[in-house]
């Protein structure tokens, strides 16, 4: 019962996250750098201070779509970022770019969230409904349920890794990100604070998505214990 009030309580933190961080990024859409570059100049700069010379940049609709695609070799700006020049639009794509980078760089966390992305997705729904139907086996007194609640326990556990390695590599990519923003003087310096809190509202999505998987994770554990004593 108390990890059912853990899951709501969860639940309400992410929703007002979600909405600190829109509430975040519209303030600082808003505002001008201060400097002559756009996002996709930074991006560019950031490519040629590191290298980069086979990554295409690109517009995407709708807002908060910005992503690496390491597959694609592209880096998609959402409209409020793509050439834009506000402070939120540089600190985005300035993080993005910190993805490209450790790409390129072969940072080892980075490579082994890469690695965890189909499986991990896969796994989040397929684990739960494995281990829910090991549970009614168990109830139906079949020896083999607890195999296949053990299954889908380990199953689900490889989306929760996913999401525990997404955090330093969120974290990390907005470092590099504010590091070259510091550096390069994208954004003039008295609003570099106002990057750093777009940065710091979006990663702490990453954070509470990690904390949710570990909440469905011990979920599942208590509901092994309660089908174990039955
Ligand atoms: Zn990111």
């Amino acid at each position: 019962m108390q990890l059912y009030f853990l899951a709501l309580l969860v639940m309400v933190v992410s929703l007002v996250i979600q909405f600190w961080l829109k509430a975040t990024v519209s303030k600082w859409s808003k505002v001008s750098a201060g400097t002559r570059f756009t996002a996709n100049d930074a991006v560019r700069c950031m490519f040629r201070e590191n290298d980069i010379n086979n990554i295409e940049i690109l517009a995407k609709g709708g807002s908060l779509t910005d992503c690496y695609s390491p597959n694609e070799g592209r880096i998609y700006l959402s409209e409020p970022v793509y050439n834009q020049n506000s402070v939120a639009a540089i600190a985005v794509a300035a993080h993005e770019c910190g993805h490209a980078i450790q790409d390129k760089k072969g940072i080892a966390i980075y490579r082994f969230r890469q690695a965890l992305a189909v499986p991990a997705g896969f796994c989040s729904q397929a684990g739960v409904y494995i281990a829910m139907v090991g549970l009614m086996l168990m109830g139906a007194g079949y020896l083999l349920g607890e195999s296949v609640l053990n299954f889908g326990i380990i199953m689900y556990m490889v989306t929760f890794l996913f999401y525990v390695a997404m955090v330093p590599v969120e974290i990390d990519a907005s470092r590099r990100g504010l590091k070259a923003i510091k550096e390069n003087g994208f954004i003039s310096e008295e609003y570099i604070g106002g990057a750093r809190s777009v940065l710091t509202a979006a990663g702490s999505t990453y954070v509470i998505s990690m904390v949710s998987a570990g909440v469905t994770l011990l979920r599942l554990l208590a509901m092994r214990g309660n089908g174990r004593r039955r």
